[in-house]
């Protein structure tokens, strides 16, 4: 017989939060301070401490000066956290800082764990972020300068990051400058998703949409490069990736020559190179030397696509040469239009002002080398400079998708709030949910955790009656690449939406880790409900939902007979909905039939709220009060008890044993 064994590392499961900043590098330099940073950073990040500290487990011991340790490993790591004070963190890192764009994040945390600064690569480096997500996770306060993040005012430097799409050319100090500033700063989208325009920092600031004359600033977002020198207003550029570019080539041809065409085709259509989300041709070419370099040196997805799929295609230029060859008629084109509608995401996009027909921006153009003057039989153009590296020939097309390939592998955080209150919901659950980029839920519990909530999230609200279209647009905006919370209250993964997420995934044939999935566990309903009335649930429990929506009656009234027979005591959830009346009044009369008439009940309602509203009564009279579908009951088993308005269910330690009502 074979057996499976399935082993799931914890290690991979608890990195996610701290995953995009691997390497990081945690320092500290006193005992006290290497504890601090090992409960954030272990198990997948040692800290390193001086030599005379080597002694402590799970830590490394550096040698030499903690200055040059540091320049040591600078370069290769993405994030630093230090614990030690922020002036001699200064001075280690000052020599090493070169530009905002390059520098890797820096964050400073206090010996006591009260604060935790974002020193440096606060927008770019993510420091911010990693400070949040610390802060949140040692229930620290974070210490955040950067005049944006202050002021709740969107980062320009930071806009198109969940977008994967790439800074251009600009004047960055002096448009994020302007936008702290609250002046009018205008906002010119030619290209990429406007999910960001819908956050809580866009609608704090003087960003406009629409042509403003008085605007002292400007944020293109376009996959052309803006050079218009005679404007005099300091503008950015963003470049969401939208163009696929579609090739065909000779065999061999050099990686050289496809670059050279490529940068000549950007140039001469005024494209910018960044606005590249990547290549597209035949399955043939996928081991095309030239090309898997091309990719491999940009990081460029390569897709492919067999020449039945090409030839469904309708392009300008067919060529019948082309289909005796490869049995397409078009490579370059139908490439680039196939791979604008095979993005995964163009499939479920529901974004209303996006239709999903691709566009050919450039139709095609062959290069070879050494061709003086374009071949007038085969349109073939030069490629300067003719150098001996540039050998075969090549066909270029480019096609605008409508939706950016974001070239991220998305998060989907399935969080549970607890029952209410923000200081019941876990660390680890607020880290999730300030770390990201969208969040997703029933108004209801988005109102619970506004204190949460950043201004650059994308907030998505849906009825409590979507669940399904909340956890569809939860995996489509995943499938995209964002990190996206769903959250839910109570426990997630107690009738609540990350069941539901999990289910919808494997109904979509998810391959268990694209996108990433961790759950976030919370205090379930029962949990809050009984820790207001005292200890119900000292022996065995178990929990049924009375909601017939998804679950046949007849299923729940046999749960409901079994957990009565066996004395469990029992949380019953959704008790009862303004067209749900009759469910309880059965469950109570099933338990009736096992249990004393006198049996504790507890009914707590909104536990763990403003309205929070708790009665204690008996099996008997559990129905002369008010139960909704914010309400959860307890009932006892057969030797809970009420003891000055607490409900105590005895364990055993005092030698009481449980009897079972015959
Ligand atoms: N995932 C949630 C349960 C959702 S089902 C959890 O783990 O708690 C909804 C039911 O949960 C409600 O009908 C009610 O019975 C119960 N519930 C949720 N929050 C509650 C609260 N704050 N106080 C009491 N009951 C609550």
């Amino acid at each position: 017989m074979l057996t499976l064994f399935l082993y799931i590392s914890a290690l991979d499961r608890k990195i996610v939060l701290l995953q995009d900043f691997q390497p990081l590098c945690a320092i500290a330099t006193t005992s006290i301070g290497a504890d601090r940073l090992r409960s954030i950073c272990q198990p997948n990040n040692p800290v390193w401490v001086p030599r005379s500290l080597s002694s402590i487990a799970g830590v490394q011991a550096y040698s030499g000066s903690l200055k040059s340790h540091v320049a040591e490993l600078w370069q290769s790591h993405r994030a630093f956290v230090f614990c030690l004070a922020t002036g001699a963190v200064v001075r280690i890192v000052a020599p090493l800082l070169q530009s905002k764009a390059t520098d890797p994040a820096v964050v400073v945390v206090d010996e006591a764990g009260k604060f935790v600064v974002s020193l440096c690569g606060g927008h770019q480096g993510g420091a911010d972020r990693l400070t949040k997500i610390i802060a949140q996770l040692i229930d620290a306060t974070p210490i955040l300068t950067s005049a944006s993040t202050s002021l709740g005012l969107p980062a320009v430097d930071l806009l198109g990051v969940p977008f994967g799409w790439h800074k251009g050319k600009g004047d960055w100090t002096e448009v994020s400058a302007a936008v702290v500033r609250g002046e009018p700063v205008q906002v010119i989208q030619e290209a990429g998703s406007t999910l960001w325009r819908s956050t809580a920092s866009v609608r704090r600031s003087h960003l406009s949409f629409t042509p403003s004359p008085d605007a002292t600033a400007e944020i293109w977002i376009t996959p052309r490069l803006i050079q218009d020198a005679r404007s005099r207003t300091p503008q950015i550029q963003w470049h969401p990736r939208v163009l696929w570019v579609g090739i065909g080539c000779e065999r061999g041809t050099s990686r050289q020559l496809i670059e050279a065409a490529l940068q000549q085709v950007c140039r001469e259509n005024q494209l910018a190179a960044e606005a590249i989300a990547g290549i597209a041709t035949i399955d043939l070419k996928a081991d095309e030397v030239g090309l898997v370099e091309l990719c491999h040196a940009y990081d460029f997805p390569l897709r492919t696509f067999p020449a039945e799929i090409l030839s469904a295609i309708s392009v300008p230029n067919p060529s019948p040469v082309v289909e005796r060859e490869v049995g397409t008629p078009s490579v370059a084109e139908a490439a680039a239009l196939c791979a604008c509608l095979d993005l995964p995401e163009t499939k479920h996009h529901t974004d209303s002002d996006r239709n999903v027909t691709p566009k050919l921006l450039v139709s095609k153009q062959i290069f070879k080398p050494n061709t003086p003057t374009p071949d007038s039989s085969t349109g073939a153009q030069p490629c300067a400079p003719t150098t001996p590296d540039l050998t075969g020939a090549v066909t270029i097309a480019i096609a605008q998708s409508e939706i950016e390939y974001t070239g991220r592998i998305g998060k989907l955080f399935l969080v549970g709030i607890g029952p209410g209150a923000i200081e019941q919901i876990t660390p680890a659950a607020k880290s999730a949910i300030a770390t990201a980029d969208a969040v997703i839920g029933y108004s209801l519990y988005i109102e619970l955790i506004a204190a949460l909530l950043q201004p650059q999230q994308v907030i998505e609200t849906l009825p409590i009656t979507q669940e399904r279209q909340r956890a569809q647009r939860a995996i489509e905006l995943a499938q995209w690449g964002l990190t996206v919370a769903v959250v839910s209250s109570g426990d997630c993964g107690i009738y609540g939406m990350a069941g539901l997420v999990m289910e919808e995934l494997q109904a979509g044939d998810w391959d268990g880790n694209t996108p990433q999935v961790q759950v976030f566990p919370g205090i379930t309903a029962l949990q809050a409900a009984a820790a207001r009335v005292g200890t119900p649930l000292m022996h065995d429990f178990c929990a049924i939902s009375l909601s017939d929506l998804l679950t046949p009656w007849q299923v729940i009234e046999k749960r409901l007979i079994a957990a009565a027979m066996a004395d469990f005591v029992t949380a019953i959830y959704n008790p009862r909905s303004q067209s749900r009346v009759q469910q309880l009044q059965i469950a109570r009369d099933i338990f009736l039939q096992y249990r004393a008439p006198n049996t504790p009940v507890a009914i707590v309602r909104a536990a763990y709220r403003q309205d929070e509203q708790i009665y204690l009564t008996t099996l008997e009279k559990l129905l002369d009060l008010p139960v909704d579908m914010l309400s959860t009951v307890l009932i006892g088993n057969s030797s809970t008890r009420t003891y000055a308005n607490w409900i105590i269910t005895p364990r055993g330690y005092l030698g009481f044993v449980p009897e079972m009502k015959e």
